[in-house]
């Protein structure tokens, strides 16, 4: 008999489905700023000219060899990786503290962090949870299930994969409170309050910087506040770091970014953290990214470092060598690594100044509302605030793509397009 005549049809990603409805689009006008990409002022993509000169250098080397890595991946890279998270002179790093494996990009890592966790985290629950049960007839089977469940907890709103991956691997996914939708900027009360009745031990997904989709992040002030809340409870932070120098804060793009990790990494206990090079070295094709687990002891990350080898060899067997490559020899190499961070200053200085002119064409338009979250939030995304019925109409009317909630790609626009974008949203909220 037939085996797979049962299996549902699965309705399509809706960013596939835009990214379809825009190729077909044939206004000369259209727009495309849904997907988190850098691009070019002529609305190319980008890639940035350190990544071709160490492709070139990489071509060039006839000694290289495209045998199997590890299933750990490329050793450099790992170590650098380490090192641009957890900052040059990090004392985890220097106490062997760290165990780093190379994953498939922010996704991968996320996945394999979360399997790990899924298999080998023992959620501690304190007593405390225990006279909520005595009422229940069956106080031993609740008891033993709670015992058993693995909670993690991702902002509300988050990057659309969180609860679907983390779910994928047992997880159960709760959320809190992150964003304030009126005011338009971080919920910092809601967030303490809610990590605050978490259950002891569970983990806490954090964006490490640049919130996807908000824009809106914790000042240092609130982050060390989270992470005292975060370690008094014994929570298990759990960073995802996919966009580490575009906020264009300060002059030193990678240092600031990673502050949020580096908090954590610094009082001593664990957390564990994905890095993504999709965004920060334009590799989103390549997949490479790099996950982390900090621990409290040299022992426990070897031990650790060895089960992590046992997740990933049945999931892929060992990651792929060109990306880590890539990103090595940019990494390594002093010029390289200059040239890098001045591109990478460029592509963060241009979306803050898309931000500007964006707000300045509305202030223009006197479109009515206030549009300085605009220029408030940080990294690619403005969280502009547009809703469904208005994002559909932009589409129909002004041949703009952008997702329902409204999430604005600034790295994907362009002074020739910022009229035409602002005249679409002026439309839209008049
Ligand atoms: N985390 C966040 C917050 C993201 O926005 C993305 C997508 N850019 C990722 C992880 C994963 O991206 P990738 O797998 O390409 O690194």
């Amino acid at each position: 008999p037939p085996v797979f005549e049962h299996i549902l049809h699965v309705p399509e990603n809706p960013m596939h489905v835009m990214n379809l409805a825009y190729d077909k689009d044939t206004s000369p006008v259209k727009l495309n700023l849904g997907m988190g990409v850098y691009r070019t002022e002529d609305g190319k993509p980008l890639v940035l000219n350190v990544l071709r000169q160490a492709e070139q250098l990489l071509i060039n080397d006839l000694s290289r060899p495209k045998e199997y890595l590890p299933v750990t991946g490329l050793t450099e890279f790992n170590e650098l990786s380490a090192k641009l998270i957890f900052g040059e002179d990090s004392l985890a790093i220097k106490e062997k503290r760290v165990t780093t494996v190379q994953c498939l990009s922010g996704g991968g890592s996320l996945l394999v962090g979360a399997e790990f966790l899924s298999r080998h985290y023992h959620q501690v629950h304190t007593l405390a949870y225990l006279p909520m049960f005595a009422y229940a007839s069956n106080q031993l089977d609740l008891t033993f299930y709670v015992a058993l469940q693995k909670i993690i907890y991702v902002p509300q709103p988050t990057f659309g994969l969180h609860p679907i991956l983390f779910s994928a691997v047992g997880l159960s996914v709760k959320t809190y409170r992150y964003y304030d939708p009126t005011k338009r900027e971080l919920n910092f009360q809601g967030l303490l309050e809610d990590l605050d009745s978490a259950p002891s031990g569970a983990i806490v997904l954090l964006h490490a910087c640049a919130h996807n989709p908000t824009g809106a992040d914790p000042t240092s002030e609130q982050w060390e506040q989270i992470r005292e809340l975060i370690r008094s409870k014994r929570l298990l932070p759990f960073f995802d770091s996919a966009y580490q120098a575009s906020t264009g804060k300060l002059t030193t793009p990678l240092d600031v970014d990673a502050e949020s990790v580096r908090m954590f990494a610094a009082d001593g206990g664990e957390s564990v953290v994905a890095q993504s090079y999709s965004k920060n070295m334009g590799l989103y094709g390549e997949r490479i990214g790099a996950l982390s687990f900090v621990c409290r002891t040299a022992d426990v990350a070897s031990r650790v470092g060895s089960q992590l080898k046992l997740v990933i060899r049945p999931m892929y067997s060992n990651p792929p060598i060109h990306g880590a490559s890539i990103v090595a020899a940019i990494l390594s190499d002093r010029a390289l690594y200059n040239e890098w961070t001045i591109e990478l200053k460029a592509t963060a200085d241009r979306i803050i100044s898309m931000r500007k002119q964006l707000f300045d064409a509305l202030q223009a338009r006197g479109t009515p509302g206030d549009w300085s979250h605009i220029l408030a939030q940080v990294g690619m995304f403005t969280y502009s605030g547009l809703d469904s019925e208005q994002v559909t109409f932009m589409t129909k009317e002004y041949h703009i793509y952008i997702p329902s909630d409204g999430r604005i790609n600034m790295a994907g626009l362009s002074t020739k397009a910022v009229p035409h974008l602002a005249d679409a949203i002026h439309a839209a909220v008049t």
